[in-house]
């Protein structure tokens, strides 16, 4: 810990108080270090049924007499060591959190509350379709909704995640390329690209072909004539890019790729920037997918569960996969027995409960709401730009949307990298931006402010951000060594990745 960047942050700061300050407890054991034997976090009551021997019941083999080392502590210890450790984590109910690219959106409670309704929470996928009417009726509402969001002519909500999504929708385009005759090769990608879009063509079996981005960061047109060739299927476009940066060429782009009998994907992951103002169906879009755990609301980071919807254009419907929701008169039912689909991509119909949460945000919002939300993320991330643009580089100068990426170029001179500005940035109570993506971008920092951020909350973080600038200037070789207000400073990240250790051992 160093007292001097402590004095130096508040020094910046004035009589202004930092957010965030140092973590209530600095040491805590583990559960397995506070054990002592005997003790119990409940009690049971008196057993009033026959007692079963277990070894009897269910084999020698399978009962343990004993967990060796298992920890045993009280109630308010098992309490207090969980609340404490919550606390050495950022969360969005703390501060802003500019992950550019990840869209890390407040979630309003409400959506949780309708999520944990009793017949919405505890339905079994299993339950006959006659029991599970109200549950299907809100697959069918998002579907429309997501259709209708998107200018698209229908929507699977199998998908898991935005990557899965990916998968899906390059398959959709290899079925029906392969109906009519030639799956083709080769899959187009900007170099801007997210590392899911390569990952994706690879596994769906299409090579990578990468286009460079033109000089004002969009897909070059000249470049994207060449390319397409009879062997291409698709191009994977986001949009807006991520730069930021919506592709204003994007029904030349279309019409190109569909005059070569080429698909034109999108990655939905940016359309946090596009509800309600414009719809990929509209500008050229054969297949999407969305991040409802983006864009829509649902809680994310953690590795907790996602959704990526995927919502097509007409002819690649049948292709879609099984089963699919099928209205008769009153009923709703799921259709197996579609011949040309490419089969589940999940288990049961996807992430039930995140979809639950999506509607309700779509529903709460309304038409009108949604728009709001997208221009106020958009003014959001245009007021950072402009806030910050006399102290960092900005390498691509088009209008941004909803997000914002500087490089650290005039810092890096000084010896600052991005790594760094984000690990200081840790200290003024932020969680940090993006670094280093997209990779066309040289030490990039990629700022995502949301809607959900009102301007103290803004203001606040673009004051930390040109204290910091400021700071490289004063003192570089502090904010090299920050952060100073967290319980651990810097980690090995090499070390941690390659070898991570990821059990704890007597
Ligand atoms: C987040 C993101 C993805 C991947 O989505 P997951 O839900 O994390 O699989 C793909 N592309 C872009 C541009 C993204 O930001």
């Amino acid at each position: 810990m160093s007292d001097q960047g402590m004095n130096e942050s508040r020094m910046v700061h004035g009589d202004k108080i930092t957010k965030v300050t140092t973590h209530l407890s600095q040491n805590e054991a583990l559960l397995f270090e506070r054990s002592s034997p005997g003790k119990k976090a409940y009690q049971l009551p008196e057993l009033d049924v026959p007692a079963v021997d277990a070894a009897e019941a269910l084999g020698a083999e399978n009962v343990r007499a004993e967990i060796t080392d298992f920890p045993e502590v009280s109630e308010v210890e098992a309490i207090r060591h969980f609340t404490r450790l919550s606390t050495w984590n950022y969360a969005i109910d703390y501060g802003m959190y500019p992950l550019g690219s990840c869209t890390m959106k407040y979630n309003p409670r409400i959506n949780e509350v309708v999520a944990r309704t009793e017949g919405l929470a505890w339905a079994h996928p299993y339950q006959p379709e006659s029991l599970s009417q109200g549950c299907l009726e809100v697959m069918e509402h998002l579907e429309n909704a997501l259709a209708e969001i998107c200018g698209m002519d229908a929507v699977t909500l199998q998908p898991a995640a935005g990557a899965h999504g990916e998968l899906t929708g390059i398959l959709l385009i290899r079925a029906l390329l392969e109906k009519r005759g030639n799956p083709r090769k080769k899959i187009l990608i900007p170099d801007s690209a997210h590392g899911t879009n390569p990952a994706t063509a690879a596994i769906a079996g299409y090579a990578v072909e990468n286009i460079k981005s033109s000089e004002t960061g969009g897909v070059d047109l000249a470049a994207l004539e060449q390319l397409v060739t009879s062997d291409v299927a698709a191009l994977m476009v986001t949009n807006p890019n991520t730069l930021g940066v919506f592709e204003n060429n994007i029904v030349r782009v279309a019409e190109i790729l569909h005059k070569k009998g080429a698909m034109l994907y999108m990655d939905g992951a940016n359309m946090n920037a596009l509800v309600g103002i414009a719809r990929p169906g509209d500008f050229g879009v054969d297949v999407m997918h969305l991040n409802l755990h983006k864009t829509f609301s649902t809680p994310h980071g953690g590795g907790g569960p996602g959704a990526g919807p995927v919502a097509v254009k007409k002819v690649l419907e049948p292709f879609l996969p099984t089963p699919r929701l099928r209205r008769s008169g009153k009923k709703l039912t799921f259709d197996y027995k579609r011949k040309h689909s490419i089969g589940r991509v999940k288990s049961y119909y996807g992430n039930f409960g995140v979809l639950v949460r999506a509607l309700a945000y779509i529903l709460a919002h309304g038409g009108p709401g949604l728009k709001n939300a997208t221009m106020d993320a958009v003014l959001n991330a245009v007021y950072i730009r402009k806030a910050l643009e006399p102290y960092f580089d900005l390498p691509y100068k088009s209008p941004n949307m909803h997000e914002v990426v500087f490089s650290d170029d005039r810092q890096s001179k000084l010896g600052v990298r991005t790594g760094d500005i984000a690990k200081r940035l840790i200290d003024y109570g932020f969680h940090p931006y993006t670094v280093s993506f997209p990779m066309i971008v040289h030490g990039a920092l990629m700022i995502e402010p949301t809607e959900t951020e009102g301007r103290l909350e803004i203001d606040s973080f673009i004051n930390a951000m040109i204290a910091i600038a400021g700071e490289c200037e004063t003192d570089p070789q502090m904010v090299k060594n920050a952060p100073y207000n967290t319980r651990t400073s810097r980690v090995d990240e090499v070390t941690a990745a390659r070898k991570p250790v990821l059990r704890w051992k007597p």
